[in-house]
């Protein structure tokens, strides 16, 4: 049955925005694009509108050629370009996150030229830490569930608190996954874990939620030793020798090639900080009386990203904490060409792993145009390093 639900999920990735045309015709409700995990999205799904995440694609950059530089991420790029291009038309406005430099200013290029109804900025502190910045991204919150309520209609409590609940279990499901995964990577290959956490940003949560506890009910029945093996596009052929445990770093991770050729050349990405991944599970919002308040919260206590900072927050020592906690003995940096933030993390990150001596290697990539033959020889060369010390 399983089988069945990450078929499912691969079409959905495969087609991302069909499903929300199917869901938009179905419900008549507004559908709100928006990039960034930290996106509130409990609040757009508590006023009746389906959050739909845009990652970009591989395409040929077109329109968008005249409005943002070509030393921009190929996110911002080639999502700029489906915009322009009616790629996206089923979005009815997008939510834009305050992070990198690319973001804000795409957004205000988007506000400008895309089109839609409706623009929204969510703009979170840049340093996360302290009781006045705290304070602010409460009040910043509130402001956007006011601002969204004018457009898609108002947010009461009750029905912001049900969808936090909704927004808790499809994170707590997510966490659940990744911890079977940990404890046997076999049970499931990372490029479906990734496309599994891929739809849950794309699809409406509790559907999500109910195929995510299929397949969770499935990987622990395999676990124990029961049900077949995994059917996946990357088992057939079955890998003859254990493979060598990775930790995966980077931003959006959605192509799903790099993955599979990780997996092919003998490795596998057990565990990962990449912001279409592992950052999306776990951190749940505490449910109490206020619900911005919780909101606030799983955004102030969740993982953060290079674009935001925190010094209290030391994200070399986070990271060390989660490679050496997944058992993953490497790490594969997926570095976006021209991502800043990712890039000027690189060197203190790189510099821990170095002292405790864990080997990595660092890919750029970008959304259309990577030799994944040439990638390959590089991982291979690291898992060949790794095998023989
Ligand atoms: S963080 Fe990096 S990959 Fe993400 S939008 Fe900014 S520049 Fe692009």
């Amino acid at each position: 049955m399983s089988v069945d639900v990450l078929s499912r999920l691969q079409d959905l990735t495969g087609d991302p925005y069909s499903y929300a045309r199917a869901w938009k015709g179905r419900t008549g409700g507004k559908v709100m694009g928006f990039y960034c995990h930290y996106a509130p999205e409990e609040i757009i799904h508590a006023a009746g509108a389906l959050p739909v995440r845009i990652t970009g694609e591989n395409r040929v950059i077109s329109d968008s050629g005249a409005h943002l530089q070509s030393y921009c991420c190929s996110l911002a790029r080639t999502g700029l370009d489906m915009a322009l291009g009616g790629d996206l038309d089923v979005l009815d406005g997008t939510v834009f996150v305050h992070t990198c430099d690319t973001m804000q200013r795409l957004s205000d290029i988007w506000r400008l030229d895309a089109g839609f109804d409706a623009h929204f900025d969510v703009v979170l502190p840049g340093r996360m830490e302290g009781d006045s910045s705290r304070e602010y991204l409460y009040q910043e919150l509130g402001s956007f569930r006011d601002r969204t309520g004018e457009y898609l209609g108002p947010v009461d409590d009750e029905a912001l608190k049900r969808s936090i609940g909704i927004h808790n279990r499809n994170r707590v499901l997510l966490e659940e996954m990744y911890r079977l995964r940990r404890q046997d990577p076999g049970v499931l290959p990372s490029d479906e874990v990734l496309m599994v956490v891929a739809a849950s940003a794309i699809m409406d949560k509790e559907e999500h939620n109910a195929l995510l506890e299929e397949l969770l009910g499935t990987l622990e029945t395999r676990l124990s030793g029961g049900g077949p093996p995994p059917q996946s596009s990357l088992c057939k052929g079955e890998e003859k020798e254990e493979k060598i445990r990775l930790f995966g770093i980077g931003s959006v991770m959605d192509q799903w090639e790099f993955l599979r050729m990780v997996e092919d050349a003998g490795g596998t990405i057990v565990d990962d900080d990449f912001c279409t991944g592992h950052r999306c599970a776990g951190a749940v919002a505490p449910e109490g009386p206020d619900p911005i308040e919780s909101i606030t919260a799983r955004i102030w206590d969740g993982a953060l990203c290079p674009c935001k900072h925190a010094m209290s927050r030391d994200r070399a020592g986070y990271l060390l904490e989660r490679i050496t906690g997944s058992g993953a003995k490497g790490v594969l940096f997926f570095q976006f060409k021209f991502c800043e933030p990712h890039a000027f993390d690189y060197p203190h990150v790189k510099k821990a792993l170095d002292e405790h001596g864990i080997p990595s290697l660092h890919l750029e990539i970008e959304q259309g145009s990577v030799s994944i033959p040439r990638l390959r020889t590089r991982v291979e060369a690291l898992l060949e390093t790794m095998r023989g010390a």
